[in-house]
Formats: C-alpha cells, structure tokens, sequence
C-alpha cells in the first residue's frame, strides 16, 4: 500500500518525463532497456513516420496505425511481460550459437526413446492395428518403463490413446495442441527452427522406422515427441533439474508451455534470421 502512495505522491510532483523516454507514437514511457528488436521496429518506423509535436513529448510521430501498431505492441510487451519473465527466471538472452550444439549432444539419449517401441497398448489406438499389436506385445516387457515409456510426451499420448481413442490421437497433431504443447518454451520460434534442423539432421524422417513411431507419422514423432523433449531437456539444463527424476521432468514443462507465449514474442524466427 505505502508504494502505492509513494507513487501518487511521485506523480503529482515529479517533472514531465524526458520524451525520448517516450514512444514517439502513444506517448507512453518505453522500456528502460528497450530489446534490439524493439529497437530495430523504432528504426524502421522512424522513417516511415513524421514529425508530429505535441504537448507531453515534443518527439511525438505519426504514422499510420497499421505502421506503429507494432512497435507499440512490442515495447507494451517489453514493459509488462519481460519483467514477471525474468522473476520466473526464464532468459531474455539466449546463446544461440551453442544451440545446434546442445541439441546434438542429446543424440544419444534420444535415439534410446526412439529406438523403444514402448507400452504396446498405444498401437490398438485405432482398431486397426491389432495384428501389429500382437506382434509387440510379444516382446520384453521392460517396454513399460523403457526409455519411451519414461519420455513424458510419448506417456501423455498413450494416456490419451488409451482413454480417448483415435480422439485422442487426434487433438494431439491438432493446431491447437501443436501451438501449446510443441513449443520449445522460452527458446520460442528462433529456438524451434534450430532445434527442428538439428534433430533432421540427427533422425532424417525417412530413416526412421514408421512401426517405431505409430501411431504417429515420423514427421508427427519428431514435431510432438522429440521437439518438446528437446525444449524440456534445454529447460531443465538451464535450471539445473535432474533429467531422470520425474517431477523434475513435469517441472519443466510446466516452465515449457507457460513460457510458449513469451518464447513466440521474444524470440521470433524472423526478425533474427540474419543470424
Ligand atoms: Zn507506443
């Protein structure tokens, strides 16, 4: 309460702001450590606006709606959401140089979960598969808790499988779920690119074996499995989780799919693709 009257008090007695500190289109105070990327849209819209003074900041611009309207949503997004980012300890800074490489040290432990067929039951999803099922089940059955089994996605689909049927299935390559759930957190697009070129170029879709996959096509395996694997195994690096304890795993994703959003806007795929 009392920084709230602080504030107040502040309000009432403190000078105008400096108006550089100012969007030169809303007039609303930017960012005291504005991103390159909200740098650059003020650059590029500089030179597709005009000078327009007017009283509260003499730097005021005009441009048409369509042209600020992104710098505004961006130093809005800067100012109310990178701060609660950084309290839950999610980066505004990535290494992306080291990325690639990241990614490809895990080849090893991500060849184990594909290389495990898993729980049998998730073959029967769609009724068609029985011949097929029978086969797998045939085999070890320390296939309930093999590498596949112990990779939290390929878990989630056979729960889903198991209780909603090709249904389930269905939501899990749906749009909805793909934006959710696939999103590496807060490596957001420019982290899915890199991620998504490192693992094709460890698991080419057409060396993999679609009977190790069903019911998922390969592409689908690597999009909604190993995508999401990857972005778990980064977060849990960065937070320094135990990658064979479970609830460190659910831990994790919890930071994945909460972080999506902010990976998107922080990290998008195309403002850096000079790099
Ligand atoms: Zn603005």
């Amino acid at each position: 309460i009392s920084s709230d009257l602080t504030q107040c008090y502040d309000d009432e007695e403190t000078p105008p702001p400096d108006p550089k500190t100012l969007c030169p289109y809303c007039d609303t105070p930017l960012p005291a450590k504005p991103t390159h990327i909200l740098k650059k849209l003020l650059d590029r819209t500089y030179f597709q606006s005009c000078s327009n003074p007017r009283p509260g900041n003499r730097l005021g611009r005009k441009a048409p709606s369509a042209i600020f309207g992104v710098v505004c949503q961006r130093h809005i997004f800067e100012s109310n959401v990178l701060p609660q980012a950084k309290e839950r300890g999610w980066p505004t800074q990535i290494n992306w140089a080291t990325l690639k490489d990241r990614v490809l040290h895990m080849e090893r432990e991500l060849a184990k979960i594909l290389a495990d067929p898993g729980d049998p039951v998730v073959y029967r999803g769609d009724g068609k598969e029985d011949n097929d099922a029978k086969e797998q089940q045939g085999s070890k059955p320390e296939r309930s808790d093999g590498p596949r089994m112990r990779c939290l996605f390929w878990d989630d689909l056979v729960k889903r499988v198991k209780t909603q049927g090709s249904k389930g299935l269905r939501n899990i390559t749906s749009q909805y779920y793909n934006f959710h759930k696939m999103q590496p957190g807060y490596y957001g697009e420019l982290g899915l690119v890199i991620i998504q070129r490192a693992l094709c170029g460890m698991f080419p879709l057409e060396d993999i074996d679609p009977g190790l996959v069903k019911p998922l096509t390969p592409m689908e395996f690597i999009q909604s499995i190993f995508v999401p694997e990857v972005g778990m195994r980064l977060v849990m690096a960065d937070f320094g989780l135990n990658v064979n304890n479970w609830s460190d795993k659910e831990q994790a994703v919890e930071v994945l799919r909460d972080s999506a959003s902010y990976g998107v806007a922080m990290f998008p795929y195309e403002e850096s693709t000079g790099k």
